[in-house]
């Protein structure tokens, strides 16, 4: 399966956005009050050519973020976009060959600026998000979450993942994106409250699709919290989730801002299994795929 990482322009936060600095409202107000800016870092985006057609795991910036609401202190103190028209997401699709209507499903982890900026490139594909998470973009208290629904297209209306209730793996529930069942996505809490990532098992690997589940694969590795999950105990058992598929040796973890994710996509690179542990029984891995506790069906 042809997996490519789109790079939709370039996103500048703090360090303490990527690698949160201290606990509770501290931590939060970091990302705006510190001045320490980290490098520019990439913006990806997923395409994934599977048989049933193409899935588009979030839809990256859009050149509309260069001008970010003046009244909100994040956007004003905390974030710079550089993202020009043609590296909107729509534009490198059609010089990968892949055309808008050969896009059939969409996946948002979440509607943060720079997961949902395309979105107007996919007039006519089916959009998927978590519920919960639509829910939250809606009204005052969604923009000052920092979401802009405002900025969606017309008539924009994503359909709500119908989550199987057996676990998957480490994580509690599920939802197959794909009939065959080997893109599903998965609950990955933190980073904002319903926040998801996808899984695809492809050959022997499983590429995790994070989006913003950690920055970096690093941080992900510690189990260090970002700057903005509002629950710094979710987000930690999340990267634990993550952590006990990833310790098999068989996942290419894949944050949606690590200045390393096309370079490991492309070799895909997971780490080495190297201790000989016997995984637990609330781990899964491509060989035992799907787990054989649960049932894998269509999401329709
Ligand atoms: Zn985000």
């Amino acid at each position: 399966m042809r997996i490519h990482a789109i790079q939709t322009g370039r996103v500048r936060i703090k360090q303490a956005q990527i690698a949160g600095r201290g606990h509770g409202l501290l931590r939060q107000l970091q990302p705006i009050l510190s001045a320490d800016w980290a490098e520019w870092t990439p913006v990806y985006a997923f395409a994934i050519e599977h048989p049933e057609g193409v899935v588009v795991v979030d839809t990256g910036a859009g050149a509309h973020l260069k001008s970010l609401p003046h009244w909100h202190p994040y956007f004003q103190l905390g974030v710079r976009f550089d993202i020009e028209p043609e590296q909107e997401i729509g534009p490198q699709l059609r010089s990968l060959g892949i055309g808008a209507h050969d896009v059939k499903t969409v996946v948002l982890t979440h509607f943060h600026v720079d997961h949902d900026g395309g979105l107007a490139h996919f007039p006519s594909s089916r959009i998927l998000a978590d519920g919960d998470e639509i829910a939250r973009t809606a009204g005052i208290a969604g923009a000052i979450r920092g979401y802009l629904p405002r900025r969606w297209p017309a008539r924009f209306d994503p359909e709500p993942i119908v989550w199987q209730s057996a676990a998957f793996g480490p994580f509690t529930h599920f939802a197959p994106i794909v009939e065959a069942g080997n893109v599903v996505a998965v609950p990955t809490p933190g980073h904002t409250p319903h926040h998801i990532s996808l899984i695809v098992r492809d050959d022997d690997e499983l590429i995790f699709l994070a989006g913003d589940a950690s920055y970096l694969e690093s941080t992900m590795q510690r189990g260090v919290v970002d700057g903005v999950s509002p629950d710094e105990a979710q987000a930690r058992a999340t990267l634990a989730n993550i952590r006990k598929l990833y310790a098999q040796g068989q996942m290419v973890y894949l944050p949606a801002h690590d200045p390393q994710t096309a370079k490991r996509l492309r070799e895909r690179r997971s780490l080495p299994a190297s201790d000989g542990r016997e995984p637990d029984d609330q781990t899964c891995s491509a060989a035992s795929w799907p787990p054989s506790a649960t049932k894998v069906a269509p999401v329709m």
